[in-house]
């Protein structure tokens, strides 16, 4: 017997080179081992005599060695072992490239199981590189469903195998297991011990079921737990109570009127902030729905009690933008609006840190570095997040040092399924922007092919000459040998429409640019001076650039919906008619019907729907993207049922053992701490 946790060298044959193999798949401990799950499974137990097979089947025969296995050395490099075995009625060519040990495996006249996929013609079937055991060793490799597991260059399929079966041996008795006992009853839950044992090596596919079951139930359970206490810590605590004001004040001195869905949102975080708990609370509104104005009213709402406000980000560019737009709406009031970004010097920066420690800041703008970096304010009562997916649990954690559970309220504009919203946001209130400013036309929105680029270009000139400005997006930044030769990018196009725009002004962002100098190019077409920018997605979230009328986007069919619909909705933001054409670079007929989707609507929950539709929520939110760690075996996409399942049995636990001190909640508790740790800098 070993710990979970003792050194895979343990396994027998595994030594400095072959830890070293598995190290690079994350495999340190026999935990990691045994927790290695396969990625696919082979079923190896279909056997048939040699007469009966058919070319292009993947089955088992039981045949005897006929001849001695010939070896020939075709060239260096390359080696062949030809050898025919037979059963009663049929005889089967088998041939081995680069193999030249099973010359001497494999002895005339004993019986083997060989697996393999059926060439060869009718009547006279061969196979290549069978798999092949003993036949009284059947049941290691053949005849039974057999686990593939991810490897690397060192580590073998066998060799794998092999080792995680004497992990398991090992471990057998120590296995990891958080459920409690009457939850496992409660949801009938196959044993720890039987899930790993079934999921490395099932018996059958029905095994093969119920240890998957157990164990993504399992994980969706540890984490749900792990969300759930914390958010039960952060939400017991008191918070800000604000004083209450009059929003008219606030409301009358706006160049517009807000929109009834703008009041209601505030209302709705006014009413929080009062209450004298930590607001939580989510605000959705698609693009150009008017976040920015229900940020500015909480803004304005603390500092009438006094207190700081710090407002997050996730570009400088956007840092800019915000800083612009809030200080134009909240300086009349006599706020102290300010900003921090990573393009200041040493010495601006030391200065605005001071100034928000000191309280002569009453909003701060900036990027996450305003709350994971060393800024502290005197009084902090409220955050406010730009674009939630970037902001996750752990970012949260960091608040509540900077600040004694400050209100916090994170905006989005990326509907999100409800269930995937539950396991993020767990209980967040939630805020949404229905309604679109009044006098918003509808972008107009095209697919095209390439036949149309005279067309586009032409109208781009047109628009151009009436002193619109014009946005590009390719996939892209330069030419790259990994993507083939269609795919746009930012760098060769740039030069492109210099060359067939000579009189017009045309810049380029990109990602890989270094940030003051994509601030600058960003800037300069915010101020105007750029005619066209063509840019990669950079550009994506929230920039505002009202005299922007036509968005064109390449390779159209390389976006998500979503994306595009963010991309769109970077034109059409100010008083003229706009424009989004998507350039169709592939010829599929679903890719068309995405984009032809995407001309229909402009209703951002409504695409998020189609998009959902087309390819699953498992790549429309990525784990990456929603700030959950990365799972082993449960899958967000295709496990939905577990996931609500496992929420409640994880709700019930805590709510009976908020703390999880109880003796039947110790392993649980231990293995929450665990994921907390572990992915502290992903939650
Ligand atoms: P988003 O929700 O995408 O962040 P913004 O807050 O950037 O949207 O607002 C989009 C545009 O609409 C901005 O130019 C803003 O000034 C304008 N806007 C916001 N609210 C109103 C309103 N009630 N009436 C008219 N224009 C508005
Ligand atoms: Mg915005």
């Amino acid at each position: 017997m070993a710990e979970l946790n003792t050194d895979v060298r343990y396994i027998k044959g595994v030594g400095e080179a072959r830890a070293k193999a598995l190290a690079k798949l994350g495999i340190h401990t026999l935990q990691d081992l045994v927790m290695a799950f396969p990625r696919a499974y082979e079923d190896r137990t279909v056997f048939k005599p040699i007469s009966d097979l058919i070319v292009g089947e993947t089955v088992c025969v039981r045949a005897a060695v006929a001849s001695p296995p010939q070896l020939r050395r075709i060239r260096r490099g390359l080696d062949l072992v030809k050898l025919r075995a037979v059963d009663e009625r049929g005889s089967l060519g088998i041939t081995f490239f680069n193999q030249s040990y099973v010359r001497d495996a494999l002895i005339p006249g004993e019986s083997y199981v060989f697996y393999g996929r059926v060439g060869g013609l009718i009547g006279r079937p061969e196979m290549t590189n069978p798999v092949f055991e003993k036949e009284e060793a059947e049941g290691r490799v053949t005849g039974r469903i057999t686990p593939i597991y991810r490897l690397t260059a060192g580590i073998s399929q066998n060799m794998m195998a092999r080792c995680v079966a004497e992990g398991l041996a090992a471990c057998g008795d120590v296995l990891p297991d958080p459920l409690p006992r009457g939850v496992q009853e409660a949801y009938q839950l196959a044993q720890s011990r039987f899930s790993y044992e079934n999921i490395h090596f099932p018996k059958d596919f029905k095994e093969l079921e119920l240890a998957r079951r157990r164990l993504i139930f399992e994980e969706f359970f540890v984490l749900s737990c792990a969300l759930d206490m914390f958010r039960e810590k952060r939400s017991v605590k008191a918070g800000y109570a604000l004083k209450k004001a009059d929003l008219e004040t606030f409301y009358a001195a706006l160049p517009f009127r807000p929109t009834g869905a703008q009041r209601r949102a505030v209302a709705e975080a006014v009413a929080d902030m009062e209450s004298g708990r930590p607001m939580d609370r989510l605000l959705q509104g698609d693009v150009g729905s008017g976040k920015t104005l229900v940020a500015a009213a909480c803004c304005w709402y603390a500092w009438r009690s006094g207190h700081q406000s710090a407002f997050m980000a996730p570009t400088e560019i956007l840092v800019e933008q915000h800083y612009k737009t809030l200080s134009s709406l909240l300086s009349p009031f006599g706020m102290r609006v300010d900003r921090l970004t990573g393009g200041m010097t040493a010495k601006e920066k030391t200065a605005k840190r001071r100034a928000a420690a000191a309280g002569e800041t009453d909003l701060l703008i900036g990027t996450h570095a305003l709350i994971t970096g060393d800024v502290a304010f005197s009084d902090l009562a409220l955050v406010i997040a730009d674009e939630q997916h970037r902001f996750g649990v752990q970012q949260r954690m960091a608040l509540a040092e900077k600040a004694d559970s400050p209100h916090v309220l994170v905006m989005s504009a990326t509907p999100i399924p409800r269930t995937l919203a539950l396991i993020v946001y767990g209980d967040m209130d939630v805020s949404v922007l229905d309604e679109l400013p009044p006098g918003r036309e509808k972008v107009d929105t095209f697919a095209v092919d390439e036949d149309m680029r005279p067309r586009i270009h032409a109208f781009m000139k047109k628009l151009i000459d009436e002193g619109r400005q014009v946005f590009v997006v390719c996939p892209a930044v330069e030419e790259n040998e990994d993507w083939d030769a269609e795919i746009k990018n930012v760098k060769d196009y740039t030069e492109n429409l210099r060359r067939e725009f000579p009189a017009y002004r045309v810049a380029l962002v990109h990602g890989k640019m270094k940030a003051k100098e994509k601030d600058a190019a960003m800037a300069a077409f915010v101020g105007g001076e750029t005619d066209i920018l063509v840019a990669t997605t950079v550009i994506e979230v929230g920039v505002d650039v009202p005299n922007a009328a036509l968005m064109v986007v390449e390779n159209a069919e390389r976006f998500g919906l979503s994306q595009l619909h963010q991309l769109r909705g970077r034109v059409g933001r100010g008083p003229y008619k706009s424009y989004c054409v998507l350039f169709n670079g592939g010829a599929t007929e679903t890719g068309r019907e995405r984009l032809k989707a995407m001309c229909r609507t402009n209703d951002g929950f409504k695409i998020a729907e189609a998009d959902l539709q087309l390819r699953g929520p498992g790549d429309f939110f990525g784990s990456r993207q929603s700030g959950l760690p990365e799972m082993h075996i449960a899958n967000f996409a295709t496990d939905m049922e577990l996931l609500k399942s496992a929420q409640n049995a994880a709700r019930d636990v805590l709510r009976a053992d908020p703390e999880l001190d109880g003796e039947e909640n110790k392993r649980l508790r231990e293995h929450v701490l665990r994921l907390l740790e572990r992915s502290a800098n992903s939650l």
